[in-house]
């Protein structure tokens, strides 16, 4: 039982020690995370309004060819007015120019809407691109930092995370989930140590009767008040 109680206890230093590691990087991974949102949605807006001017190009390109194509059909009518053999053919034929004349109209009218469109997706496109850039800096300046920061702290890192993958099974699986568990929700403190007759994690009072329970390691003890772990603080010496 005393091994048990000091497996937990040594798993709680060397989870404070990797805390602390975490905490050096402060803010930075959220904002990060924060900024890669913000360029993905950027990038995202502007592939959109590209993907709409490209769409709108392959229009008006199919509404030139069929202008050019109404022309074309528009001249052979209007030679051929020059044959007809009575009003009815007349009327047939310049009934069909109108009507390409109308089309055409229509194609050009629409190739006029399409381009200003497209003006106002460049606008708008250039309008956001420095914005990017903006944010695409900012990133590779966070990223930089805390970058230095992880890699200043590797060697310690990975020394207690060695450590920790140690111990960890040495603990029977469901004390190392009430560790987790307690830790998660007492801001990762699980295990506290009895400090001059107090618990170190809520600083209230331990009847003394516990205390001596406690320091005899011969069972989980957990604080009444703030339901950690409550271990002897002579773990901390060597000799232990
Ligand atoms: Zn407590």
């Amino acid at each position: 039982m005393k091994n048990k109680l000091k497996l937990l206890y040594q798993l709680q230093e060397i989870d404070n020690q990797l805390d602390h590691l975490e905490e050096l990087r402060g803010d930075l991974p959220l904002n990060v995370q924060a900024l890669v949102t913000q360029i993905n949605n950027i990038q995202r807006t502007i592939t959109e309004k590209e993907e709409e001017q490209e769409s709108s190009i392959v229009k008006r390109n199919k509404n030139e060819e069929e202008i050019e194509r109404l022309i074309e059909n528009q001249k052979k009518f209007k030679a051929q007015l020059y044959s007809v053999r009575n009003n009815k053919e007349y009327d047939a034929l310049t009934k069909e120019i109108d009507h390409s004349d109308d089309l055409v109209k229509k194609h050009h009218a629409e190739n006029d809407a399409m381009a200003d469109l497209s003006k106002k997706l460049s606008f708008e496109i250039d309008e956001i691109t420095p914005q990017l850039d903006e944010l695409k800096k900012e990133l590779k300046e966070k990223e930089e930092d805390l970058d230095r920061i992880i890699k200043s702290n590797e060697k310690e890192e990975a020394k207690y995370l060695t450590e920790r993958s140690k111990i960890e099974p040495q603990i029977r699986k469901g004390d190392y989930a009430a560790y987790l568990r307690i830790r998660k929700a007492k801001k990762g403190l699980a295990v506290a140590t009895v400090v001059r007759s107090a618990c170190s994690g809520c600083h209230k009072i331990i009847p003394s009767q516990k205390q001596i329970e406690i320091r005899k390691k011969d069972k989980i003890y957990y604080c009444e008040y703030c339901g950690r772990i409550l271990v002897s603080s002579d773990f901390g010496d060597n000799n232990e």
